[in-house]
């Protein structure tokens, strides 16, 4: 990304996304810094094929498809859980491990499949069972010019899953340096971040980054 870009108060900018709820977080956390922002779902714009092998790859592949759809600079994310012991697995997959027959999603399913696979892999004490969520970040403008934030929260896989607080893998995620889980942690606590501080999620420590580099 050219040095000089900077993103402006009254900027509008396209979330790469048709979920609905990814864009209240995101508007919630770009409302201090002025920016709006308008899902590629308000614009009608179609879902790219998220066929990269990277979080990275696949981000840049969101951003970018929105960027030139709309005419707009973009921001897309991607995310997942990425299990020491079962080689980064199910990193870029991690919602496709929560997918049923019907092609919903059952988070519980989810859960269950890395319980048993960390079963498989013999790992059974905390020690073994490290892992950590992941999430990138890529800002994209309509010329292809582009720049990524990477955020990263080690922890643990815990088994039964705790807490009803929070989404997708959260109940069984416990971050470093807590004896709860982020299924039982209050969202702000999850999420929260301060400039010049990391912020506690993957999502909050890549913000973080997005917001020192390039806003106002
Ligand atoms: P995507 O980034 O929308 O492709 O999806 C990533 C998947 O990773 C989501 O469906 C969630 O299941 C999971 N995931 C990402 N971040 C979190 C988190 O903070 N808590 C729980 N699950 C998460």
């Amino acid at each position: 990304m050219r040095k000089e870009f900077r993103l402006k108060r009254g900027d509008k900018l396209v979330l790469a996304t048709h979920n609905e709820g990814k864009l209240k977080e995101f508007s919630d956390l770009f409302s201090p810094f002025g920016l709006e922002l308008i899902s590629a779902g308000q614009l009608g714009l179609p879902e790219p094929i998220e066929d990269g092998t990277s979080f990275r790859q696949n981000a840049a592949i969101k951003a970018h498809a929105s960027a030139k759809g709309a005419g707009m600079i973009a921001l897309a994310d991607d995310s997942g859980l990425c299990v020491d012991a079962l080689d980064g697995r199910p990193g870029i997959y991690t919602a496709d491990w929560a997918e049923k027959a019907d092609g919903s999603r059952d988070f519980n399913i989810g859960m269950a499949r890395v319980e048993e696979e960390l079963q498989k892999a013999g790992a059974i004490n905390l020690e073994q069972r490290g892992g950590s969520f992941n999430a990138t970040l890529c800002l994209a403008l309509p010329d292809g010019d582009e720049v990524f934030f990477e955020g990263k929260i080690n922890g643990s896989l815990i088994w039964p899953p705790r807490g009803n607080i929070g989404f997708g893998f959260d109940p069984v995620f416990m971050p470093q340096g807590y004896d709860i889980s982020f299924g039982e942690m209050p969202s702000q606590e999850k999420h929260s971040y301060k400039k010049g501080e990391t912020g506690l999620s993957h999502r909050a420590r890549a913000f973080v980054k997005l917001v020192e580099a390039v806003c106002e």
